[in-house]
């Protein structure tokens, strides 16, 4: 079948249709074959895989998953474009497409009662407006699934990758390193996308670790104290800390805590790495 990302066939289908591009959702469409490929390999789909695709659009990244796995839920929020998916992907029969927003749905409870005990994989080009909603959101339900292949702001693979002391290292870097090894599979330029984003993007590939498949309370413990560490990044960590108002922790405490770890006192969050975020939480959870 004709390639829906072909940029005339995508103009063709947006013409057809009249379909308007709403800037509201992100709608930004790959017309890329080699970038499409690239996505499907970095993905590493086997045949009896459940893909989940973040925003379909016009079919383009959903066509090329529907060749390769066993199901396609394709969920995308914008009623006007299912009509149109169900036209331009009408010869695949592995496609469940659901008009929700992603924000919204139960995953979690979704796969446990369609799709349990499959392999599931997150392929999507996401909308830029949530990506970070939408990652936290699988990370904290804890949906139950193997890896998430994502087409992202450039600029947001590179925060997801920082290394501490950097400016563009903050939560998101945290949870992203804590429950994923990510790793980026090619840069994409704005001439990939219909209309040109404003930015350039990249395609990243989060492996699960075994602290996504393992979750404890620590966990929940963790993350309060990242997201405190970060409000105020320029202030220390014992100030910005003891004035968090769910962390319910003194001074002294965490400087107790950090003296047990052999860290300064007057160190700022943004110079703590990962482990040292975990050694924190381990001492702190022990006190009293
Ligand atoms: N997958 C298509 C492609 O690669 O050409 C379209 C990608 S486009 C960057 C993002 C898509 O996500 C749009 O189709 C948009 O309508 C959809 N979208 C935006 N917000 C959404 C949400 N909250 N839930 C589900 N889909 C959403």
């Amino acid at each position: 079948m004709d390639k829906i990302s072909k940029p005339q066939r995508t103009r063709e289908i947006i013409e057809n249709y009249q379909f308007t591009l709403k800037k509201k959702f992100g709608q930004n469409f790959l017309i890329n074959q080699n970038i499409l490929d690239d996505i499907i390999k970095g993905a590493n789909l086997a045949p009896e895989d459940i893909v989940i695709e973040i925003g379909p659009g016009i079919g383009s990244l959903t066509q090329y998953i529907a060749e390769q796995v066993d199901e396609v839920l394709a969920i995308e929020i914008d009623k006007t474009l299912i009509p149109i998916l169900e036209d331009t992907l009408s010869e695949y029969d592995n496609i469940r497409i659901l008009n929700e927003d992603i924000l919204k749905v139960d995953l979690k409870g979704l796969l446990e009662s369609d799709y349990k005990n499959r392999s599931v994989k997150i392929v999507a080009n996401l909308p830029y407006y949530i990506t970070t909603p939408i990652i936290m959101k699988i990370f904290e339900e804890h949906v139950p699934i193997d890896s998430i292949t994502i087409m992202i702001q450039e600029e947001v693979a590179d925060r997801m990758q920082a290394k501490p002391s950097t400016k563009e290292y903050g939560a998101l870097s945290l949870a992203v390193q804590y429950y994923s090894y990510p790793k980026v599979i090619v840069k994409v330029p704005p001439s990939c996308f219909v209309p040109q984003p404003k930015v350039g993007s990249s395609v990243i590939r989060l492996e699960l670790t075994d602290h996504y498949k393992n979750q404890t309370e620590d966990d929940r413990f963790l993350f309060q104290l990242i997201r405190g560490a970060f409000q105020q990044r320029r202030k220390t960590l014992v100030n910005t800390l003891a004035h968090q108002p769910n962390i319910h922790l003194t001074k002294e405490e965490i400087r107790e805590a950090l003296a047990k770890i052999d860290l300064s006192e007057k160190i700022r969050g943004e110079a703590l790495s990962l482990q040292e975020f975990i050694e924190l939480t381990k001492v702190l959870k022990k006190r009293g």
